[in-house]
Parts: C-alpha cells; sequence; structure tokens
C-alpha cells in the first residue's frame, strides 16, 4: 500500500510556486496579491485565513486581509468586493465563508471578476470546466487530481465514483475526472445500495462529511482511495469520510487525514493566485500592443 503524502506534495508545489513568484515580480517590478476578505468571528473561518495568509507569504505572495465586523451590511461587503475587483495589485479575491447570516453570499461572489475567481466557485468557471475549458479550478478537487498525477497514478480509463456532490468538492471533482478520461460514477445520500457502488471503484474519492464512513466492506481490492472529509472522531480527533486503519490494508493507494487532501488545497490556492496574475498580465500585454 502506497500512502500518497500530501504534505510533501504541497510542500512540493509550493517551493515550486515561490520561484514562479520570484519570476513575476522580476518580470513586472511588483508582487503577486491575494485579498482575503474574512467577514465575521467564526472561529474555524478565523484559523482558515491565518493559514491562507501565512502560506502566501511564504510563497511570496502579498496578501491583503481585510477583516469585517460580523454586523456588515450587504451594501458594506459589495463596496469592498467591488473595489478589490478594480484594484491592479490584487489578482485573486477570497471571500471565505460562510458569511454571517443576512448576507447574500451569492450576489456576493457574483461580483468577483471571474479572472479574480482563485476559488473557481463562480458558474463562469464551473461552466469553463465542464465544457473543459481553460479556467480556474476550485482548489480541494484540483488539489486530489494534482496528487494523484504525481504519485503516477493515471484516472484514463479507471472505473471513478466520487461520494458527494457539493458545489466546492463533489461536482467539480467528477467534472474533472471525467476531463481526464475517467468513467465517473457520482454518488449522494439518495444514491441505493451505496457500498456496492463504491466497491465498483478503481479511484475512490470521499467527500461526504461523515466521519470513518467509507468501510473496508465498500472498497475493491488494491482500489485508490481519496479521502477529502475532515470531520471528528467520538473523541474529538481529526479524521477522514473514510476509515483509514481498515480501508489501507485493502487499498494500493491512500491518502491519510491529516496530511492529505488539506494540506493540497492551500497550494493549489497559492497556484490558482499565481496562474491568475500571469494571465492578467499577459492580457495587459497584450491589450497595449
Ligand atoms: P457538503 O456540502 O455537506 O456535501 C456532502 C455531500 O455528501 C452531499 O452531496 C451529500 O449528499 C453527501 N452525503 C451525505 N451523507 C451521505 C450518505 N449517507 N451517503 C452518501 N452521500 C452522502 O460537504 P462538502 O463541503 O463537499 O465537504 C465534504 C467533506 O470534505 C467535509 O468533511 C469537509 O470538511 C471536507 N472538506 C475538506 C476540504 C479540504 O481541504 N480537505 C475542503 C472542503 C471540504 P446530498 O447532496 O444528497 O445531500
Amino acid at each position: 500500500m502506497k500512502l500518497i503524502d500530501g504534505k510533501a506534495i504541497a510542500a512540493e508545489i509550493r517551493a515550486e510556486l515561490k520561484l514562479r513568484t520570484q519570476a513575476f515580480e522580476e518580470k513586472y517590478g511588483k508582487k503577486i496579491g491575494l485579498a482575503v476578505v474574512l467577514i465575521g468571528s467564526d472561529p474555524a473561518s478565523q484559523v482558515y485565513v491565518r493559514n491562507k495568509v501565512k502560506a502566501c507569504e511564504e510563497a511570496g505572495i502579498r496578501s491583503f486581509r481585510h477583516d469585517l465586523p460580523e454586523e456588515t451590511t450587504q451594501k458594506q461587503a459589495e463596496e469592498l468586493v467591488l473595489a478589490l475587483a478594480e484594484d491592479e495589485n490584487i489578482h485573486g479575491i477570497l471571500v471565505q465563508l460562510p458569511l454571517p447570516k443576512g448576507l447574500d453570499e451569492k450576489r456576493l461572489l457574483s461580483l468577483i471578476p471571474s479572472s479574480k475567481d482563485v476559488d473557481g466557485f463562480l458558474a463562469e468557471n464551473i461552466g469553463r470546466l465542464a465544457l473543459k475549458e481553460e479556467g480556474t479550478v476550485a482548489c480541494t478537487p484540483l488539489g486530489v487530481m494534482e496528487m494523484l498525477s504525481r504519485s503516477g497514478i493515471s484516472a484514463a480509463g479507471k472505473r471513478a465514483v466520487v461520494v458527494g456532490r457539493s458545489n466546492i468538492v463533489g461536482r467539480p471533482m467528477a467534472l474533472l475526472l471525467l476531463n481526464a478520461d475517467a468513467t465517473v460514477t457520482i454518488c449522494h445520500s439518495k444514491t441505493q445500495d451505496l457500498a456496492a457502488e463504491c466497491r465498483r471503484a478503481d479511484i475512490l474519492v470521499a467527500a461526504i462529511g461523515k466521519p470513518k464512513f467509507i468501510t473496508a466492506d465498500m472498497i475493491k481490492e488494491g482500489a485508490v482511495v481519496i479521502d477529502v472529509g475532515m470531520d471528528r472522531d467520538e473523541n474529538g480527533k481529526l479524521c477522514g469520510d473514510v476509515d483509514f486503519e481498515n480501508v489501507k490494508e485493502k487499498a494500493s493507494a491512500i491518502t491519510p487525514v491529516p496530511g492529505g487532501v488539506g494540506p493540497m488545497t492551500i497550494a493549489m490556492l497559492l497556484k490558482n493566485t499565481c496562474d491568475a496574475a500571469e494571465r492578467a498580465m499577459e492580457r495587459a500585454e497584450r491589450a497595449a500592443e
């Protein structure tokens, strides 16, 4: 069994991105910039934002952090996003979700230009993914594809089963696997005989949000198992959607939690920001010609 070490792969990617950010700065005389907007005081969001800002600094990306209070109005939030959309020093805009109650998430996110949508959540970017066109792809599923390819695992011709169909993980994950020529099945809470569907998988991706939900009897011998879940077990310890200890005995390759998909998500946010910045500068150069 091969343990797919997300932490090590993410570190490798971050080192590569550091070279890209340095080259950008030398070429254009400014840093790549990412705006991070945090509204309210959700403790988990505070931690996520802190980690993202730290990772940016380490990779040579300048972060512009905007902390707004819980009682921020829709108008104030929209004014900030519109100003960031106009700012040429900002190449990516990340609005940390969830927003406090009363704010219209869809409307706020729709003000981010698709070229600065480094989370890949906007309809335009999801549409491009569905059409297999160039765009920005959501960080977590993109991280999974990167882990697979850097581990020498090809999805082409394989039977892939994605459990979960959320807009930020399951759905784009299935599209990426399809674009990589896998034969894809998407499962969800209404799927009948989930275990049988999972047992057909050469590549199984679990993105459910239920601790240790995928058990060894649901796994085909030799399957590749990717665990996106970030859950807490009965003792409050961080774990995934997969019963790792038992499933690892049957899998040919598996990601741990923590240290699997999680670190890849932040690495892909940095990658998406670099891509957005380089594309913005190329567009500006073309426009000046
Ligand atoms: P979500 O929006 O709650 O979606 C969960 C999906 O699982 C839904 O599609 C749901 O089906 C399906 N599901 C729930 N119970 C099921 C069951 N009994 N059988 C089959 N399918 C079932 O969650 P999410 O945002 O996609 O996140 C999923 C997990 O990934 C969570 O643990 C989250 O913390 C983690 N996550 C990790 C990262 C990372 O960086 N590692 C990033 C994002 C999320 P329905 O559609 O039918 O309700």
